[in-house]
């Protein structure tokens, strides 16, 4: 019986139990509460950093919208910029370069047969001058191996057609012919893509005066091409007509005119490269230095 008495009654155990289960429930509820509150905050986060990447987002679009704008400009301004650069060139003809230089460009037209254009080239390396040569392509087919030796040595080629065609008396499909076989013969004789952005017209054609529109088509195809003609301010042919042509004379005349800035047209005839030594001599004593077209036209861009 004082087992009964002081034994735990049975109706104890059971409140007992009940406080074991309120309790595990109790923890339970709290567990799910924790949870889900940890949810709600990790959720919240992320919304935030949703939030954060769609701002992002937009301020790229924002900015690739200002850089296509930019792009519309820059294609727009290079498309101003060729069209410019078109008309310089084909409005532009070089007759001579800065006057503040003391440089005279040399070049030599037209062409010969390997043995002159050996002894020019010959001239020129002795007296350390480079220059600008205006072959036609047929002269440039017949003897590659003297233009490449040419070009070895440091001289620059222009285009001076094919054959010597004028220009404005042939079509259009002609003038772009005559200027593709001089470039076919050079990238030839050279093994490679030679570029050149010099043009001389044969006989001065469509450049003395305007002649109609035929001259400036052509004038625009040359343009197109990335070239700009160029003519001279002392040549012999012109100005010695009425008398006899000599290597002294030559000398006596390209002396008399040249000055700085000068481009000075020889052609490979026996006479004028006979008088080039006495040329380049005499040029120097007075103070003037002979070279190439580049080197003028640079020259001009950096005074
Ligand atoms: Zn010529």
């Amino acid at each position: 019986m004082a087992n009964n008495y002081y034994g735990r009654s049975p109706k104890k155990k059971k409140s007992g139990f009940r406080l074991f289960l309120f309790l595990i429930l109790l923890l339970a509820l709290a567990g799910v509460t924790l949870f889900s509150f940890s949810q709600y905050l990790a959720l919240r986060s992320l919304r935030s950093d949703l939030d954060r990447l769609e701002e992002q987002l937009k301020n790229i679009e924002d900015e690739n919208r200002m850089l296509w704008d930019q792009y519309d400009q820059v294609v727009e301004e290079n498309e101003k910029l060729r069209e410019e650069n078109f008309m310089l060139r084909s409005s532009t003809v070089i007759n001579h370069g800065n006057r503040n230089t003391n440089l005279v460009a040399i070049t030599i037209d037209d062409g010969a047969g390997p043995e002159l254009i050996g002894r020019t080239l010959r001239i020129l390396k002795d007296n350390q001058v480079t220059a600008t040569f205006f072959p036609m392509g047929s002269w440039v087919e017949l003897h590659p191996e003297v233009w490449k030796e040419a070009v070895e040595d440091g001289h620059e080629l222009g285009n001076h057609t094919y054959s010597h065609a004028f220009l404005t008396t042939v079509s259009d499909e002609r003038v772009k012919e005559e200027l593709n076989r001089w470039q076919e013969a050079v990238d030839s004789a050279l093994g490679y893509q030679y570029q050149t952005y010099f043009f001389r017209p044969p006989g001065m054609d469509g450049f003395t005066s305007p002649q109609g529109s035929t001259a400036k088509r052509y004038k625009e195809i040359i343009a197109n091409k990335g070239m700009f003609a160029v003519l001279w301010d002392v040549e012999l042919v012109y100005a010695l007509r009425n008398e006899a042509y000599t290597t002294a004379r030559i000398i006596e005349h390209i002396l008399a005119n040249a000055k700085g800035g000068s481009i000075v047209l020889l052609h490979f005839t026996e006479n004028d490269i006979a008088a080039l030594p006495d040329i380049i001599s005499g040029l120097r004593r007075r103070g003037l230095e002979p070279c190439s077209l580049s080197e003028l036209l640079l020259a001009e861009m950096q005074t």
